[in-house]
């Protein structure tokens, strides 16, 4: 399996910023020894055509040449600097990438990824741009071009709900969103994806297991994708500090696998991002995301793939 990486340009934070910044550097270095079978790649920028397939043009620019306004700066959390036009768009790239290699592949990954608050107008919750809302309407222009149309499923199991992705396909008969979060957790103003599945403070194992279950078989009655992407957040863990759920480590094993046998049972492309995870010892998230690529690395061996498109 293909995983593509953003951190090449490292974030300037604030000395005691809240975003674990650190993290993309202490995962990949954790891949290195305990995954040597995932190729692990330096991700390409996003081209800017594709950050238009989604977003504004003017909050594109704003975000390229240092002009968003100090609102703007405060809804996404993190200070503009010059690294952010690169961070950016190559976090977005990863996941362009990480949908090339699926398609080749059947499963690819972004090791971050997954900023789902960003929506069409701006940013917010950390993300700058929405990477999986790009990939889809990369994809879905990729495949028109040889006439077919592509139906996209999106599960999003990061705790938080993906507002942004949720607002940008309201609308959209070719794209199912589906959130399962936490009820009282940011953003305090949840958006209405197509399905929502809203779960309470600590949240455990068994409780979660079945919402997700549910989750699955109500999208089946409701849609058919031809490409899915998961957001395997690491925030449903217990140790996260802004998770608000207890789901053991075991627990979000079971959560990752069930998604990959379903994608997998059903011959689809299966792009994995790894989106949000705020342990309260760093280490525990890494534990976590690098349990999530082993998975999704196993389940890699004979991924078939009934309909490819694209190239
Ligand atoms: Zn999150």
């Amino acid at each position: 399996m293909h995983a593509y990486f953003a951190d090449t340009d490292p974030l300037q934070l604030p000395p005691g910023h809240r975003f674990p910044a650190q993290k993309y550097g202490m995962l990949r270095e954790a891949l290195r020894t305990r995954a040597p079978d995932i190729q692990v790649r330096a991700a390409p920028l996003a081209p800017i055509e594709d950050l238009l397939r989604v977003h504004a043009a003017d909050y594109v620019q704003g975000v390229l040449e240092g002009k968003l306004s100090a609102q703007q700066q405060r809804d996404i959390g993190l200070p503009w600097t010059p690294i952010t036009p690169l961070r950016s768009r190559r976090s977005v790239g990863a996941t362009l990438a990480a949908l090339r290699a699926a398609q080749r592949d059947g499963i690819a990954a972004n090791l971050g990824g997954g900023t789902h608050h960003a929506g069409a107008q701006g940013g917010a919750g950390f993300c700058v741009f929405n990477d999986v809302a790009v990939a889809t309407r990369l994809a879905q222009s990729m495949a028109a071009v040889q006439g077919r149309a592509v139906d996209v499923a999106i599960i999003d199991l990061d705790v938080h709900q993906g507002n942004g992705t949720a607002d940008i396909f309201a609308d959209d008969r070719s794209v199912f969103t589906l959130s399962l979060h936490g009820e009282k957790n940011y953003p305090f103003q949840k958006a209405s994806s197509d399905l929502d599945i809203e779960l309470p403070d600590g949240c455990r194992d068994q409780a979660y297991l079945s919402a997700l279950q549910h989750a699955l078989d109500t999208l089946d009655q409701r849609f058919h994708p031809d490409l899915v992407f998961f957001l395997a957040g690491a925030d449903v863990h217990e140790g996260d500090r802004l998770g608000r759920l207890a789901l053991s480590k075991d627990g979000v094993a079971q959560r990752d696998a069930m998604v990959l046998a379903w994608a997998k049972s059903r011959s689809l492309p299966c792009v994995m991002t790894m989106a949000g995870g705020y342990g309260r010892d760093l280490q525990t998230t890494v534990e976590v995301q690098v349990q999530s690529l082993q998975l999704a690395a196993q389940a890699a061996q004979n991924w078939p793939l009934q309909r490819p498109f694209g190239s």
